[in-house]
């Protein structure tokens, strides 16, 4: 994060503002990963699926993204899905307007279908492609997004590559060293960002990776990073790995970051997981780079965290003058009383 950047985003907690927005544009996906959180029975809080939603396709797309960006303003939006490129066409017509807002926005997609050559000639847009390990592994959890296919519609734009590590990944020495070696050859990939699988509270999948291999990961990724610099991972983010937020309301990246679901009306809590994620195995790359930047002690000694839980509170009070936020889909209970809501 460049300083200019804290600046902005610290100006826009102190007047109550959240910096950063994520939108689930749509509830649909053509894939089936496993270990999917944004089909997860909990995701929207256990009341209704993400697939279950009302969402909205074409003009009403576009003024309802539209018009959350002008009420929350945020300083960068995140558009992720289900698959943010089923609604390709109405990107078309929200992006440019998104750019000329000054606003950062990143597409986070699976690459099933072409990225539109038009949009690499928009400012302040990246891709963040979802390529989850080597073709043996990544071919079978995302198809049909393959390898192949990626490859065909990545042509052309500039993306940062993303990968969530699953314990799947780690059972072979040279495994990441071996992705680093593929994705940071490609003219394509600005940049590779790794996550580590975050599981939900009791969840016990085999995705997830145990304390050990977690910890021979967090040193892997350090030796990874001094061998390509396209690995864009400062070592206080690599870190944040082996010692996570441990609740959401020690996590900055939940603090500071509104997502929405695909009803464009409601709240996703605790972060963009939803549910009951267990952040004591976040794997989260935004929550890392926000650890390590709260974890960083300014000159005097003083932590960057406590300056922005200062700001936060400030900030809070200021915000609950203007207006109370978006509401979180009644839970179960709730629901049966209140079930007209959505
Ligand atoms: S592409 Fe994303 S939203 Fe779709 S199934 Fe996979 S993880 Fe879930
Ligand atoms: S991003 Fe990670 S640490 Fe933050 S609330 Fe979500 S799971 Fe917890």
């Amino acid at each position: 994060m460049k300083t200019s950047e804290v600046i902005q985003a610290w100006g826009r907690i102190l007047a109550g503002y959240m910096p950063a927005l994520s939108i689930e544009i749509t509830r649909e996906c053509p894939l089936a990963c496993p270990g999917c959180y944004a089909y997860g029975n909990n995701h929207l809080g256990g009341g209704v699926l993400l697939n279950q939603l009302s969402d909205f396709k074409g003009e009403e797309l576009v003024a309802g993204i539209l018009k959350l960006v002008d009420q929350y303003r945020p300083l960068h939006l995140s558009i992720v899905g289900g698959e943010p490129l089923v609604r390709f066409r109405e990107l078309s017509q929200v992006l440019p307007q998104l750019s000329a807002r000054g606003i950062h926005s990143q597409v986070v997609t699976s690459a099933v279908r072409p990225i539109p050559a038009e949009w690499a000639r928009i400012d302040r847009l990246t891709f963040v492609v979802s390529v989850d390990g080597l073709p043996a592994e990544h071919d079978v959890r995302r198809k049909p997004a393959t390898y192949d296919r990626i490859l065909k519609h990545i042509a052309g734009h500039r993306i940062t590559v993303h990968c969530t590590i699953t314990r799947q990944m780690t059972g072979r020495a040279g495994y990441l060293r071996e992705f680093m070696d593929f994705w940071a050859a490609r003219s394509e990939v600005s940049k590779i960002w790794m996550s580590i699988f975050t599981p939900q509270v009791g969840e016990d999948s085999y995705e997830i990776l145990l304390p050990e291999i977690r910890a021979r990961v967090v040193a892997e990724l350090l030796e990874l990073r001094e061998i390509y610099p396209k690995l864009d991972m400062p070592r206080g983010l690599i870190r944040a790995y082996a010692e996570p937020p441990g609740d959401p309301d020690h996590c900055v990246f939940a603090k500071t970051t509104l997502s929405m679901t695909a009803d464009l009306k409601h709240r996703v809590t605790p972060c963009q997981f939803g549910g009951n994620p267990d952040c004591s195995q976040c794997g989260c790359i935004a929550s890392a780079g926000l650890v390590a930047v709260g974890r960083h002690r300014l000159p005097l000694g003083i932590r960057v965290g406590s300056i922005f839980d200062a700001s936060l509170k400030i900030g809070r009070l200021v915000g609950a003058l203007r207006e109370s936020g978006p509401p979180v889909i009644p839970r179960p209970k709730e629901a049966l009383t209140d079930a007209g809501d959505i």
